[in-house]
């Protein structure tokens, strides 16, 4: 079957720069003009909002993570004694929690130390200036089945032998944050 190759030249959407844009990479910065954008399937490049923590040193370099804020609705079952695990899951997933999905270049078990660390102790988020940040690969589109392995991470990796989980998240948009 015959492919076709669509070519996208990706030029800043303020000033048409051209963006040294390499192989997996999702999300720029023009290097002109500071215009942040991002990849879309459907408009090729479009503006994107980048928001940089102030926890990020001078002059070091930030990590980019989607985070969005996400309600889970949720039933377990273990094998044998719950341990009061059942009543722990129904009070932490009782309020909106914020989902940090790395959206670096992070291998699985990466994704998941990071991203089940930054769930159960939020950093705060205080904007700073711009800072220079590692290649963001993840799409935005797998964002939400990202924030779905980690609910099932963290409900597996409770102190009870988990039988079944059934749940359902409900994701706001992600946005972009730069943290260190
Ligand atoms: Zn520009």
């Amino acid at each position: 079957m015959d492919q076709q190759i669509v070519l996208i030249p990706l030029v800043c959407t303020r000033c048409s720069t051209p963006i040294p844009a390499m192989a997996d990479e999702m999300a720029w910065v023009c290097a002109n003009c500071g215009q942040a954008m991002s990849l879309d399937e459907e408009n090729g490049l479009i503006p994107q909002l980048i928001y940089y923590s102030d926890a990020i040193s001078p002059n070091a370099v930030g990590k980019p993570y989607w985070v969005a804020e996400g309600q889970v609705q949720l039933q377990r079952t273990s094998y044998g004694s719950d341990k009061g695990q059942k009543q722990e899951a129904a009070h932490f997933w009782s309020q909106p929690r914020r989902f940090f999905i790395p959206a670096y270049q992070a291998n699985l078990e990466q994704l998941l130390s990071q991203g089940i660390q930054y769930l159960i102790s939020p950093p705060l988020l205080q904007e700073g200036p711009a800072a220079r940040f590692a290649p963001a690969t993840l799409d935005i589109r797998d964002v939400k089945s990202a924030a779905e392995f980690l609910v099932v991470a963290i409900e597996a990796g409770r102190p009870d032998k988990l039988k079944e989980i059934d749940f359902d998240l409900k994701l706001n948009p992600p946005v972009l944050w730069i943290l260190p």
